[in-house]
């Protein structure tokens, strides 16, 4: 059995709040460590708890006046909208704790960049800008099935909401196809995970590209500094990591990152990720 309690304890006050970027990315990976290893348990008989604490306020609880409390977030996540990938359970977070905008693939519209420049611009609480995907992504299949097979392409030639969160993940396809040649050669494609590993190598550079985008958008706030970083949820360890490795215990490469710089960087990313274990396994 597995509890997690969210929990208002008079005697315990509730943390201060990330002051940096670099607090705001420790406290999220905090958190994805804390749910990540909740399950750490010899058998799923055993009892096993997480504790939340809560600041009453933040429901509109124990204030001096009847005021709405404040929106004072310390991150904004832009994630997937699959519903495996919970984003204040993921990162062990409350009330009034993330900003998050959710939408398939993780994918940088407009009125995604409409909403994160907004919190940017009117919450000074906010230190942090996180893009989350997740591996084993129903959108990223999509685009990378449509770049395998280009015909399947005719079924969404007037269907232009899908169009718009395909066609804005191509590029990192794109990508990945080359990330893989380069690593295994061009025979790659003939490889039995081919396509599952094209996925996975998709996720990873789809979400540092979403990183790099925001970055470029967002980042240069006057008043205080603003950090922007990527990560790739693990659906089976449930840490947020980039899936160089196989996933297991102590799973490593865990946490947050910033995204490349320059198209080099991308480059490289992405040969990484092709030459770990988990892309050389998905391969066989
Ligand atoms: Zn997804």
């Amino acid at each position: 059995m597995f509890e997690i309690v969210y929990r208002y304890d008079p005697a315990f006050p509730h943390e201060p709040v990330p002051q940096t970027p670099a607090e705001a990315m420790a406290w999220l990976e905090r958190g994805n460590h804390h749910f990540a290893t909740l399950l750490d348990v010899p058998s799923l008989t055993e009892q096993s708890r997480r504790v939340l604490p809560l600041d009453p306020r933040d429901f509109g609880l124990g204030g001096t006046d009847d005021k709405a409390p404040a929106q004072e977030p310390f991150a904004a996540i832009l994630g997937c909208a699959d519903a495996r990938v919970p984003t204040e359970i993921v990162f062990e977070q409350g009330c009034n704790d993330l900003f998050v905008v959710r939408v398939a693939g993780n994918v940088v519209g407009s009125e995604c960049l409409g909403s994160l420049s907004y919190a940017v611009h009117h919450f000074h609480s906010l230190k942090l800008i996180a893009v989350i995907g997740h591996l084993h992504c129903g959108a990223v299949t999509a685009a990378v099935d449509l770049y395998m097979q280009p015909g399947k392409y005719l079924a969404f030639a007037t269907n232009y909401p899908i169009q718009s969160i395909v066609n804005r993940i191509s590029p990192a396809v794109r990508g990945a196809v080359l990330a893989l040649r380069r690593v295994h050669g061009p025979d790659v494609t003939d490889r039995p995970g081919y396509r599952a590993s094209l996925v996975e190598l998709t996720v990873v550079l789809n979400a540092a590209w979403a990183a790099f985008s925001l970055k470029q958008e967002l980042a240069d706030r006057e008043d205080s500094p603003l950090g922007v970083v990527f990560g790739v949820y693990d659906l089976v360890s449930r840490y947020v990591r980039l899936p160089i490795a196989l996933s297991g215990p102590g799973t490593p490469d865990t946490g947050l990152h910033p995204p490349p710089g320059d198209e080099r960087a991308f480059e490289q990313l992405g040969d990484r990720v092709a030459d770990g274990a988990f892309i050389r396994a998905l391969l066989g």
